[in-house]
């Protein structure tokens, strides 16, 4: 933060923000937050697990001596429910907790936080609002596979595959985010959704289409730059285009040699998805939404588990997947079947074009590019 009052009531002007009178007056402050006294980003109002009535964790919380270093956003997929009372809030977190603990068997609610639809922002699992008040540790949570130990998770009531997001709701979001940017020093582009790691659909459509805004809206609460991240597609029954060629072609590849290249998401191409996300242990969604079975939809880290690094001598569909995406994208690759040294060629000039390492090599770095 400047110095210099004008500058720094300048900077908040062009960035869109609210100038408060005491703003004008020298003490500039954030309309998504004000500043506490050591700088960072004054704490949203979070009730805490005592606050809530919650039960005792069923086993000790495991507390990292480390900063997450992203932050994952899910919708319960429970009902849209028109209570906005702090009450309704509280009752939302004994029963997610509840669910986590007796029907799941976790130690705790599997989240970090939760978010009512009524703006009523609420601590999940024990510890992790102190945790995140210190700014310093991370409380290992269950809502994210292989990310819990980097991410912490909120969960927002509500489902939103086509409903859309309450103000109240959206406007708490981004006053948790805000100040977990600005404790941790996570970048602001580093919020993602639940299925930008793994295969579910949550956090719904809408949402899941709202955060880079999210991203956006915290990066000005912080006044941090927003770097929008490439993620993993995630592809669904009915889906079509290159993306789902590609991933036949990599369903073949891996052994399901009955699929059907024909850039459409059939129910044979469901198939070898479940079959391959059993044979392979790819975890299955972890948080509150998993109560919905989600068995044909792939994305996140299923891709890196299907996509192999492929360079010059390969062969086969998986090539051919390397060389279908190239195309959607606007490089020429020439050879069909083989990895020869035209397709190596085209993957070094869509590295060099993406900023990547250019290698010539299909990576892991390079397929997300391809595909996402
Ligand atoms: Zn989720």
């Amino acid at each position: 933060m400047s110095r210099h009052p004008e500058l720094a009531r300048r900077a908040l002007l062009s960035a869109g923000l609210a100038v408060t009178a005491a703003g004008a007056l020298g003490a500039p402050a954030f309309a998504a937050g004000s500043r506490s006294a050591r700088g960072g980003l004054a704490a949203p109002s979070i009730s805490g697990t005592g606050a809530w009535d919650a039960r005792s964790a069923n086993g000790s919380i495991d507390v990292l001596d480390s900063k997450p270093s992203k932050i994952i956003v899910h919708h319960t997929a429970t009902a849209n429910s028109s209570d906005t009372s702090q009450s309704h809030a509280f009752a939302l977190s004994r029963q997610i907790q509840d669910y986590h603990m007796d029907s799941n068997g976790w130690i705790d609610t599997g989240q970090n936080f939760t978010n009512s639809r009524g703006g009523h922002l609420t601590e999940g699992r024990h510890k992790s609002l102190a945790a995140l008040q210190g700014g310093s540790q991370h409380v290992l949570g269950a809502h994210a596979g292989e990310q819990n130990d980097v991410a912490l998770g909120i969960e927002n009531e509500g489902t939103y595959t086509d409903a859309s997001v309450p103000d109240a709701l959206w406007e708490s979001l981004v006053e948790l985010c805000s100040y977990m940017v600005s404790q941790y020093g996570i970048e602001a582009g580093a919020i993602y959704g639940h299925r930008d790691f793994m295969a579910t659909a949550c956090p719904g459509d809408v949402l899941y289409a709202r955060l880079p805004d999210l991203r956006s809206a915290v990066g000005s609460a912080t006044g941090s730059v927003v770097v929008q991240p490439v993620v993993w597609p995630l592809v669904r029954p009915g889906a079509t285009g290159p993306v789902v060629s590609a991933l036949q072609l990599l369903l073949r590849a891996w052994g399901a040699g009955g699929v059907v290249v024909n850039g459409v998401f059939d129910a044979v191409t469901g198939d070898a998805v479940g079959r391959f996300r059993r044979k392979r242990g790819a975890p299955g969604a972890s948080c509150y939404a998993s109560r919905v079975a989600e068995p044909d939809v792939f994305g996140g880290s299923d891709w890196a588990r299907l996509a192999p690094v492929l360079g010059v001598d390969a062969s086969g569909d998986a090539v051919q997947a390397v060389q279908v995406l190239l195309t959607a994208r606007g490089v020429r690759s020439g050879e069909q079947d083989r990895f020869g040294v035209r397709t190596a060629g085209s993957v070094r000039e869509f590295q060099a074009a993406r900023g990547l390492r250019v290698s010539g090599v299909c990576d892991h770095e390079t397929w997300l590019r391809l595909l996402g």
